[in-house]
């Protein structure tokens, strides 16, 4: 049972990265400047990677404790008596403000920042910047959801929708296409977009910092880090705003991705 969540929890990434590659193909937001093919396979390596050293050892003993402490009816949720769709929507909610707020962190603490850094060091933006984590960042959120698991209480169905959910959301945030101007105004409202999210992603670390959002899009907007890079007449961003500058060449590479977080000439945080 645990583990056929875990399958499933692949299936749904594993579709909805083929949902938008197609996506992508169909109506690009923006030219690929590096080519498409590279990309996939540098980041479908880094996923492979990510997914053979960590999965073992972090994702399957995660599901297992948040298993564990629903059985041992620990966490706000479970004292407050919640269940059935109540209970899945608060999670959802309770679970997506954790991401907010160490979403904020990896920006604010140069520790953290050293290994978030590898994520938005990618020079362009398409569904495939959505599997370039670093295994320290991954490692590191998970010990800290794993607390805040314990805090809150979610039923393990909650954590499975949510995860599912989060997955898919990151695919369609970071994906190269672009909803036109009215359905854009409307879904931003609730849920980040992917023009929200590349704001997210420019040089421009005014804009850099800020728009951490992962599901719904009102944490910003509530937390007054909201900040939206304007575009210009054709609603374009301008050449080369993506990315870190001062990783430019190495975006595509292994070794740099990889080494890093661990390097003595690592950037240090930028000034939010
Ligand atoms: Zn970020």
């Amino acid at each position: 049972m645990n583990l056929d969540l875990d399958s499933g929890r692949l299936a749904i990434f594993i579709s909805g990265l083929l949902f938008f590659i197609v996506l992508e193909s169909l109506l690009p937001a923006r030219e690929w400047q590096d080519s498409r093919s590279h990309r996939i396979f540098f980041h479908g390596s880094v996923a492979v990677f990510n997914t053979v050293l960590i999965r073992v050892f972090i994702y399957v003993p995660f599901l297992l404790w948040v298993v564990y402490i629903e059985q041992q009816g620990w966490g706000i949720s479970r004292w407050l008596g919640l269940n059935g769709w109540l209970e899945i929507m608060l999670s959802l909610i309770m679970l997506d403000a954790f991401d907010y707020f160490w979403h904020r962190a990896n920006h604010r603490i140069p520790f953290l920042w050293r290994f978030h850094k590898a994520h938005h060091a990618d020079n362009e933006m398409d569904v495939t910047t959505a599997l370039r984590f670093h295994p320290g960042e991954l490692v590191l959120s998970s010990v800290a959801k794993a607390l805040w698991v314990l805090v809150w209480g979610p039923t393990s169905i909650a954590w499975f929708l949510f995860e599912g959910l989060i997955s898919v959301c990151a695919q369609f945030h970071h994906s190269n296409i672009d909803l036109p101007d009215r359905v854009e105004r409307y879904f931003s409202r609730f849920i980040v977009t992917p023009r929200f999210h590349t704001s997210h992603h420019v040089v421009d670390r005014k804009y850099g910092d800020a728009n951490f959002s992962t599901i719904f899009s009102f944490w910003d907007p509530l937390f007054r880090t909201y900040n939206q890079v304007p575009r210009d007449a054709k609603g374009q961003l301008p050449e080369d705003s993506i990315g870190l500058p001062e990783a430019r060449e190495l975006t595509l590479s292994f070794k740099a991705w990889f080494t890093e977080p661990f390097s003595r000439r690592n950037m240090g945080v930028p000034k939010p």
